[in-house]
């Protein structure tokens, strides 16, 4: 990976930085600023592809559909033909199906019965639904006014012409995406290779799953959360467990983590002031910058660069605290892993909806509240706060459908003032 610039440079270029008061969109920018996405790419079959990155822009081989044909049930007659008022017969000639061959030209006085996808008989440019008409043995009886000329016909190359783009590189491709790539006969397609990310946990306090729960500890569970994280956004994920904070376990781990990762992430041993060896590994071993953002939860990050003897991985050093992991991965890490694997990362959706109880907070930081939102019966989105806020509180993560996110210059809320609100669901 080569990246265009060093850290320090970027930031550099950043007015106003004091990396002990980071507002959330300038550590959103730098990072942005930083990430360059991996080369490589692979092939795949088509069923495969669903959720990878598109590689390379994907042109219309054919027209879609191939020809003009009908988009009822119905007769095929010349638009010319249709009644100014009272009503018109017609004779009918032939009938014409789906994948079957075009009827022969059609003359004015007369009209073909057609199913739909078939394709459109010379001369015909209209198509009158079945249930508008009356008769249809050897003749058809059609009112004035159903239908206007060229009604009910699908134009060849509607959907897609031959030599348009249809896809652009850097989509995730999802089921509609595949099934367009099918309607054009692809049977490959190229991907961006998969992002590989390792993480660990970082706390002589921590416990693996297995292990007693010796008084005073927890058992790790941001490598959980990180995993299910990971594992959505489609990334190669190296899961390499709870790394005590003694020097020689970190530097083994953060050297193994950038000969074999292209980004590392870990959780802990970030905060300020804390006197234990992970902020001094990642200080020796790599460009890493040392951060509180203004926001809650979530204050100290570290992000950066990581270097082994070969080759070097982008390091997101996320805060121990369970919600505050999450909280950071899906506001920093998440948009830099994206661009990483070369997809376009567009912003987190969000909408707004009415907060149902006033919610205390202070200009000058960013709050992330987990909130659970509603459909009220008169149509209205509510959202409530779920309970404790603390950022220890995994339970309010979980309880939560949605995230509310009061920004930076926005003070207190009032009951019944809109906020704005990420979903959970559908997040990757
Ligand atoms: P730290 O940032 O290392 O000071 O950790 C802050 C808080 O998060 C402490 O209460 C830690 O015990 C807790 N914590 C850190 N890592 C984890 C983890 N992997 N799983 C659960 N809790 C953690
Ligand atoms: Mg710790």
């Amino acid at each position: 990976m080569n990246t265009p610039a060093n850290l320090s440079e970027i930031i550099s270029c950043v007015s106003g930085y004091d990396p002990n008061a980071v507002p959330v969109a300038q550590a959103q920018q730098i990072i942005r600023n930083f990430v360059v996405p991996v080369q490589g790419i692979e092939k795949l079959a088509l069923r495969g592809a669903l959720g990878r990155v598109l590689a390379q822009d994907i042109v219309s081989p054919i027209d879609v559909p191939q020809q003009d044909n009908s988009a009822m049930d119905g007769f095929a007659l010349r638009g010319a033909d249709l009644p100014a008022q009272d009503a018109v017969t017609l004779k009918v000639i032939a009938t014409t199906l789906a994948g079957g061959s075009a009827a022969r030209d059609v003359q004015p006085g007369e009209c073909v019965r057609i199913m739909t996808g078939a394709t459109m008989p010379p001369g015909c440019d209209t198509v009158v639904p079945q249930e508008f008409t009356q008769g249809g043995g050897d003749s058809v009886t059609i009112p004035a006014g159903v239908v206007r000329p060229g009604d009910n016909r699908r134009l060849r190359g509607e959907d897609l012409a031959q030599g348009k783009p249809a896809l652009q590189q850097g989509k995730i491709l999802r089921p509609a995406d595949i099934g367009l790539l099918a309607s054009l006969g692809i049977a490959e397609v190229p991907v961006m290779r998969r992002l590989r990310v390792a993480f660990f946990s970082t706390g002589d306090e921590l416990r693996s799953i297995g292990e007693p729960l010796d008084p005073g500890c927890v058992y790790d569970s941001n490598r959980y959360t990180l995993h299910g994280m990971l594992t959505r956004l489609g990334c190669e994920i190296i899961d390499m467990g709870v790394v005590r904070d003694e020097p020689a376990a970190l530097e083994a781990a953060f050297r193994s983590a950038a000969e074999c990762a292209d980004a590392i992430i870990t959780s802990g041993g970030v905060s300020v002031g804390e006197a234990d060896y992970t902020k001094q590994m990642m200080g020796k071993l790599g460009d890493v910058a040392f951060w509180k953002i203004g926001m809650r939860p979530g204050r100290p990050m570290a992000f950066g660069k990581i270097a082994s003897e070969n080759r070097s991985a982008y390091l997101f050093g996320l805060p121990g605290n369970p919600v505050a992991v999450m909280v950071t991965f899906y506001f920093f890490a998440r948009d830099a892993l994206l661009r990483m694997m070369g997809a376009q990362a567009e912003p987190l959706p969000s909408l707004q909806a009415v907060s149902h109880s006033a919610i205390r907070k202070k200009p000058g930081r960013t709050e992330y509240q987990r909130g659970i939102l509603s459909i009220e019966p008169d149509g209205r989105r509510l959202v409530r706060i779920t309970g404790a806020q603390g950022s220890g509180i995994l339970r309010s993560m979980s309880e939560a459908n949605c995230m509310v996110v009061l920004g930076h210059d926005q003070g207190g809320v009032n009951a019944g003032d809109l906020v704005d609100v990420v979903l959970f669901e559908g997040l990757v």
